[in-house]
């Protein structure tokens, strides 16, 4: 028997009118999780007829979620080998090539300017960290669940500040930060509610929260449906997330869903901490659309975009890796006509010295 359980809706609270979402898609987490979904092959995913939020219903109760978390259980997989090289170079460049974009884009639209003080919610490996202390100078805090993660970033990045635990209502950091960041961490919640409670304890007033999310929204491939998982519990939209901050006390600055050239289906989001109180139900989707979207408009962007979309990171490295052949090929073949050595030597160098 499995260990799930009908939650009231995650954003609006209510307790009925759920309306099913049939996902075709195979479920590659749920192996993972053990006794809380025995007997089960995939999750139950619902639209709520209230507000139109698309979650996980039902679903492991909101302690046995953080306990899974807490156990070190989700990431199963064993650190790379290579994150152990070189003090963790090779990872901290893999970071650098995969945060440093999201970083830039709620830096720039939140207008934060000099040396400012970060925290990251599920910081992972710590990567985020790691750029924001080194590359950027800021004072840098988080939480990572996970004791194998937090060991990582704590003992070979060297960020002390990371506390191996769950955003709630108790967390103490002893300080207020300017950004909250938090990269495919959304999803994962099993209480929004104390995670946001958490946010307002350690945010200072007028500051920003940066959210990364995977989206059902706006897709260009299939992946947006298989996101709807054992290992998600929430799929919002822009619209869901202003309706959860709304709660809170927030505003959104922006948001895109076209943030990133290195992959797709996910939606960036940036919220200030104004206090204003806005009604969370101007922000309720109509569940009739969203059911339309998901069975419907969704599928067909995925046909649509499939031929320019797929394996988008790999051709977008591609692409970048002939610009640059052409490039070098330009500069060297001006150079042959004046310096024809340097030439030479460049192209052998090319030749022999790959890099
Ligand atoms: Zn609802």
């Amino acid at each position: 028997m499995s260990n799930l359980e009908l939650a009231p809706c995650p954003l609006c609270g209510s307790y009925s009118n759920f309306e099913d979402i049939n996902i075709n898609c195979k479920d590659e987490h749920i192996s993972n999780y053990g006794s809380l979904y025995a007997g089960k092959q995939k999750s139950e995913w619902k639209i709520c007829f209230q507000c139109g939020f698309v979650h996980q219903n039902p679903r492991p109760s909101k302690d046995d979620l953080n306990q899974f978390y807490l156990n070190s259980s989700y990431h199963s997989n064993k650190i790379p080998e290579f994150y152990f090289l070189e003090n963790g170079k090779h990872y901290v460049d893999f970071a650098r090539w995969y945060y440093l974009e999201k970083i830039q884009y709620a830096i720039a639209n939140a207008n934060l300017k000099g040396l400012g003080k970060v925290f990251d919610i599920g910081s992972g490996h710590g990567g985020v960290l790691k750029i924001f202390s080194q590359d950027l100078g800021w004072q840098v805090y988080g939480v990572e669940p996970d004791r194998h993660l937090f060991d990582y970033a704590t003992n070979h990045l060297g960020i002390t500040s990371i506390q191996n635990t769950i955003l709630d209502s108790n967390t103490e950091i002893g300080d207020q930060v300017d950004l909250v960041f938090s990269n495919h961490a959304f999803e994962h919640f099993a209480d929004l509610d104390q995670v946001m409670l958490g946010i307002q304890k350690i945010l200072k007033p007028g500051g920003y929260v940066f959210t990364a999310v995977p989206t059902y929204y706006q897709n260009r491939s299939d992946l947006s449906l298989q996101w709807m998982n054992s290992a998600h519990y929430s799929m919002f939209t822009d619209k869901s997330l202003n309706q959860l901050f709304a709660k809170y006390g927030f505003e959104e600055v922006t948001h895109t869903y076209r943030g990133w050239s290195k992959e797709i289906d996910d939606l960036w989001h940036l919220a200030q901490f104004t206090g204003t109180s806005v009604e969370s139900i101007s922000f309720y989707e109509d569940s009739s659309k969203v059911r339309n979207y998901i069975n419907i408009t969704n599928p067909v962007n995925s046909i649509i975009n499939y031929p320019i979309y797929s394996n988008y990171a790999k051709r977008i490295q591609t692409i970048n890796i002939l610009k640059q052949r052409l490039r070098f090929l330009k500069r060297n073949l001006k150079l042959l006509f004046t310096s024809p050595k340097l030439a030479i030597a460049n192209i052998k160098e090319k030749l022999f010295n790959k890099s």
